[in-house]
């Protein structure tokens, strides 16, 4: 999909009015009724269907003729206009550049700010492919039938941003959150090369050491990144590795914790041996008896992106399994020579400030009726 940025200098304060209006109503309507758009906008001088139309040309919005009534529900154009509109305001992304990347589930755009400092912005797709079967499986769209790929996309890039701060916060070598708006996230842009586009290293042996290390000193703080493959380890050119891509991330109290722990591990020696041709018989193992020395996945929780979100994001993946969770679980790190980190307990304190919508998403459920017009929503 492609991002239209020059739009956001287009549109009328009516148009961004009529488009808000129609993302209050798809919180409660998949498609939302033309009246009711107008009812929640209440334009002074009327014509909320002629603004509808100039959206609707812009694919911003779409016109969807409904048995019962006609209507038009919010596209993800139109989601991602909101967003950008939001954080431009906020000075934390004003321009936007090239698209560097495209995921199955995210798009990534190297973005500047007023300052023409280059930054990341990650447009969470969830729900892009896998939508229709979240919807047909899951109860807990029940009482939400409507916008759901928005509240899944916009779950996603909490929790990513929620764990990149916490981490960042902690010294791991994650980038530097900027900002967070319902489906995105600024970051900052890592001067860096995946390492699954690295075909030599000088010492395949200590970037390996250095990424079992940083596995360990994740579990040592409660974490399982999840998803620690070639393509989310970014390696510069001091040889030194920067994590990204945070959706997955679970905590080490999470019962299939052991597996997703192995797995991250497995990935990183298969991938040592087939690149590198290096194989090392020291690598982590987890163990359910070893005491943890921090908790940042408790902290994470403490920011607004809570168990029922991740329960949530969980059940996206298909996973039917109960999300059962045992405090005392923790890992063992005993296997690994230099991998003690202690951490400074009570350091972070997650604010509950502008990019965490959790109110908001509270609201979702809340009828229509009582949603108000704010134009400074966030
Ligand atoms: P996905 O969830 O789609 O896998 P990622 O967060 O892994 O998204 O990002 C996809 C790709 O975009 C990465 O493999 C990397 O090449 C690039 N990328 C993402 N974030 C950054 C960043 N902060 N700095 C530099 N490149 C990045
Ligand atoms: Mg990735």
């Amino acid at each position: 999909m492609k991002l239209d940025a020059k739009l956001i200098r287009y549109l009328s304060s009516e148009d961004y009015r009529v488009l808000t209006a129609t993302e209050m109503g798809s919180r409660n309507h998949e498609v939302v009724p033309t009246a009711l758009i107008g009812h929640i906008a209440s334009l002074k001088h009327g014509g909320t269907e002629k603004y509808l139309s100039h959206l609707a040309k812009h694919n911003l919005v779409a016109r969807t003729i409904n048995a019962r009534y006609d209507g038009y529900r919010l596209t993800y154009g139109g989601y991602d206009y909101l967003a950008l509109k939001t954080m431009s305001r906020r000075g934390s992304v004003t321009s936007v550049g090239n698209q560097i990347g495209v995921g199955k589930e995210s798009d990534i755009y190297i973005v500047a700010n007023d300052e023409q400092e280059q930054r990341v912005l990650k447009i969470h797709r969830l729900g892009r492919i896998s939508f229709r079967t979240i919807k047909s499986k899951r109860d807990y769209l029940q009482n939400r039938k409507t916008g759901s790929w928005q509240y899944m996309a916009r779950l996603a890039a909490m929790k990513e941003f929620a764990f990149m701060k916490v981490l960042h916060e902690n010294g791991f070598p994650v980038p530097t959150p900027f900002d967070c708006n319902r489906h995105c996230i600024v970051m900052s842009l890592i001067d860096a090369f995946p390492l699954c586009q690295i075909r030599e290293v000088d010492n395949p042996g200590r970037l390996y050491s250095k990424l079992m290390d940083l596995i360990v000193r994740l579990a040592c703080a409660g974490l399982i990144h999840g998803d620690f493959n070639e393509f989310n380890i970014l390696v510069g050119e001091d040889g030194e590795p920067v994590l990204i891509d945070f959706p997955q991330m679970v905590s080490t109290s999470h019962r299939n914790a052991e597996m997703y722990f192995n797995r991250d591990v497995d990935c990183i020696r298969t991938f040592f041996r087939r690149r590198f041709d290096y194989e090392s018989s020291i690598y982590p193992k987890f163990s359910r008896d070893a005491e943890r020395e921090f908790s940042l996945d408790v902290q994470v929780a403490a920011s607004g992106f809570t168990r029922k979100h991740q329960q949530e994001l969980e059940q996206s993946d298909d996973d039917n399994e109960d999300q059962e969770v045992d405090a005392d679980d923790a890992v063992d790190y005993s296997n690994l020579s230099q991998a003690k980190v202690t951490f400074k307990k009570g350091a972070i304190e997650m604010d509950n400030g502008d990019g965490f919508p959790s109110d908001e998403i509270m609201k979702l459920n809340s009828s229509v009726e009582s949603l108000s017009m704010n134009p400074d929503e966030s």
